[in-house]
């Protein structure tokens, strides 16, 4: 695996490493004696799209999480464009795996999405009208404008996504981070989502996402990570996503419907 792991990385020099958006190295991440990544180094490309693609408790929101410094390391380290994350937090925003968010308490859609400017806004600041109509755009720019009075709570799955990516929006950052986008929404709100990652892209954003769907990681994705709490390859589709290296990854866990999906998408 780990010979794999060397074959599909692109080696980097230190210029390379300076221009990436996100570069990792060494992470290593334990919530308990055993480490749910291990000694994972990871260079996302700049205004690219990167899926992170692994089973069920590979470590995926976990590298994701430790991406953004919310969860701390036991080794390793997290470089922003090539300076250290607790300067860069401002550059990243994120898209949290839906099933992770509980509204317990009433909260309307417009004041999630103005999360998103808290740090324009900041903690005592007020709340302008720019602020509001910033995020009605951004509201507006995953199909969601008309429902910025309703209750998050009472919105379908694929409503509260697209929500939850208008305040990722508003946060304009320079890379959006997001776990498994795709999971539990409808058809429209898969293509609502995927057209604005592309137009973020076409912005020069960088966009890294946990992706389960074998079938659309050639569509959808320039470049794959693919991880099995270490990680197994990491490259373009073309070079990195492969019947080896998926078999690296998934080993006997791979399911049939995934098989007849590989296919597929392997052609
Ligand atoms: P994935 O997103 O790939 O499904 P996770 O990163 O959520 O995987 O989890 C990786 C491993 O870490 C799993 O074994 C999971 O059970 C464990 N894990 C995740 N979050 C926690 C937590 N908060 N406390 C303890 N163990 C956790
Ligand atoms: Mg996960």
């Amino acid at each position: 695996m780990l010979e794999l792991a060397t074959e599909q990385g692109k080696p980097l020099t230190e210029m390379d490493l300076a221009d990436s958006p996100l570069a990792i190295r060494g992470l290593t991440v334990s919530y308990g004696e055993k480490p749910a990544v291990f000694s994972v180094d990871m260079t996302v490309q700049p205004g690219s799209m990167t899926a992170i693609i692994g089973p069920n408790g590979a470590g995926k929101s976990t590298l994701l999480k430790a991406a953004l410094g919310v969860i701390k390391p036991l080794s390793g380290q997290v470089q922003v464009f090539g300076r250290p994350l607790d300067e860069q937090r401002a550059q990243i925003a994120y898209v949290p795996q839906r099933a992770s968010v509980d509204w317990e308490f009433p909260t309307r859609v417009i004041d999630v999405v103005v999360m998103g400017l808290y740090r324009d806004v900041g903690l005592m600041g007020r709340l302008r009208k720019q602020h509001i109509s910033r995020a009605q755009a951004c509201l507006a720019r995953v199909g969601m404008e008309d429902f910025a009075d309703r209750q998050i709570g009472q919105l379908s799955g694929g409503q509260q996504q697209r929500v939850f990516l208008a305040r990722a929006l508003a946060q304009n950052a320079a890379i959006y981070l997001l776990d498994e986008p795709f999971a539990g929404v409808d058809a429209a709100t898969e293509k609502a989502i995927i057209s604005v990652l592309q137009s973020l892209r076409a912005e020069g954003k960088t966009v890294v996402a946990v992706h389960h769907d074998l079938a659309t990681v050639a569509e959808y994705f320039d470049n794959v990570f693919l991880i099995n709490t270490r990680k197994i390859a990491e490259g373009t589709v073309a070079d990195a996503f492969t019947a080896e290296t998926l078999q690296a990854t998934y080993g006997g866990r791979l399911a049939t419907a995934q098989v007849d999906q590989l296919a597929l998408a392997l052609g």
